[in-house]
């Protein structure tokens, strides 16, 4: 039997019929006469005109007279948002492994990697592979995190690394949306290199961010001197309207609580709803009293918690010839529960913290569900992707299908959320502004300069 092959009308107004759009990105409630089926899909007749989603309707429900395609009931998705990525890192494990896959190795591996490569060449290159499998797996917008501590004695690192991200960040306009995060352990707050820092960073229309761990140190323990450090750190952002993103409390260590000290900094600059904390895998090892307090008061100073659940299983409880016993990661479902917005992303795409990935947000989300068990009901699982992380990074109307919206959308051959769990989905159509995006992953030659043999 023959299939029918996909062909996307060569108008600029079109109608995609009876696609199935998992509630959680419709931005509001379902069109008139649309149902929910069991997993929160609504089956919609879609109207692009001229890159734009002109309407949205029940299936059925009278769409107006223009070419259209039948979508037979497949999922349609909004293209979706990785709210913490570094892309500087990225596509470097192959020159500097980590030698044990663990925390410490990959802090030395990059700071050996860094130190020997990341000139503006290096850094371009690897950006814009990441950028481009970004973009054929439909991913609409990153937040890279941007490695930004003080500059060894040959060359400024931050001053080289920012201006390739203001490259990219204009050269991918229209494309792929780009923010920027500078990334150094808190304590470079405390001296005179995190104000110059917070100069290039605002400069740059960045965001200032940062590890709750000292220079050369590790997670875990009670860093003394956090609430002196989160003050310096504030203090900064204020006084240049920056928001904030941090990396907080990557360990398995109870004694970590990094989060608590920064919820109640949050709450002591009165920066509420302008913090994100990513990882916070020692949340989920805590007394369940103590846990529970930090959640509270997560909530109350309007933070907004990043999950990032394939490089916490990668890093987290590895010791070598041992099995490990625990996820790593943070309790997403009792923060859920409490009211606090969490977003799913992919952080580390084949460096020395996390050894695979091909900035895919889909293969983030399939192995995610899994790992943090946000299934059976699997309905408000897709919001982590698409409507959380764009609020975050600002964007209104990215990672939802709404009335008004872009035409960004990922076509998958999937009838049910558990169809889109069960494959990884290489054959998804990607349409950006209501085209379809031809790309496909860049051939790994592409990293080195090499002619790729097919
Ligand atoms: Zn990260």
């Amino acid at each position: 039997m023959t299939q029918p092959r996909f062909a996307l009308p060569e108008t600029t107004a079109y109608a995609l019929r009876n696609a199935r759009v998992p509630r959680a990105f419709l931005g509001g409630p379902a069109p008139e006469g649309a149902e929910a089926d069991a997993d929160g899909g609504v089956l919609l007749d879609i109207t692009v005109e001229a890159g734009r989603i002109a309407r949205l309707a029940g299936a059925g429900g009278g769409a107006p007279d223009c070419p259209a395609v039948d979508l037979a009931g497949r999922h349609a998705w909004p293209r979706l948002v990785d709210a913490h990525a570094h892309l500087d890192k990225g596509h470097s494990v192959a020159r500097t492994p980590n030698p044990d896959g663990d925390f410490p190795g990959a802090r030395d591996a990059t700071t050996e990697d860094r130190t020997r490569h990341w000139d503006a060449e290096d850094l371009r290159r690897r950006m814009a592979f990441g950028l481009a499998c970004a973009e054929a797996h439909g991913v609409a917008a990153i937040r890279t995190h941007l490695d930004s501590q003080e500059g060894g004695p040959l060359r400024d690192q931050a001053a080289v690394t920012w201006a390739v991200f203001r490259e990219m960040r204009a050269a991918w306009a229209g494309r792929v949306v780009l923010q920027g995060v500078g990334l150094t352990p808190i304590d470079a707050y405390a001296t005179p290199y995190g104000a110059r820092l917070a100069d290039l960073i605002a400069g740059s229309g960045g965001l200032l961010g940062g590890v709750t761990r000292p220079t050369g140190g590790l997670h875990g323990g009670a860093l003394a001197e956090i609430d002196a450090l989160l003050d310096a750190l504030f203090r900064l952002a204020k006084a240049r309207d920056l928001d904030v993103d941090l990396h907080v409390d990557e360990t398995g260590d109870p004694a970590a609580a990094s989060l608590d000290a920064v919820a109640r900094a949050t709450l002591r600059h009165g920066y509420e709803g302008r913090v994100t904390c990513g990882h916070c895998c020692s949340l989920a090892v805590q007394p369940p009293e103590v846990a529970a307090a930090t959640i509270a008061r997560v909530a109350r100073a309007g933070i907004r918690i990043i999950t990032l659940p394939t490089v916490n299983m990668y890093l987290q409880d590895r010791a070598r010839g041992r099995t490990p016993r625990w996820r790593g990661t943070a309790p997403v479902q009792e923060l859920l529960a409490a009211g606090v917005a969490v977003a799913m992303a992919g952080d580390n795409c084949r460096d020395a913290f996390y050894a695979y990935g091909d900035h895919d947000v889909l293969d983030t989300f399939r192995a995610g569900v899994r790992i943090l068990h946000l299934d059976h009901p699997l309905d408000r699982a897709p919001a982590l992707v698409g409507p959380v992380p764009a609020a975050i990074m600002g964007l209104p109307e990215a990672g939802t299908i709404r009335t008004g919206g872009p035409a960004d959308l990922i076509l998958l051959p999937a009838r049910s959320l558990n169809e889109v769990m069960a494959r990884p989905h290489p054959d998804r159509i990607v349409l950006a502004r209501g085209r379809r995006v031809a790309a496909a992953p860049p051939p790994y030659e592409a990293l080195t300069g090499e002619v790729a043999p097919w």
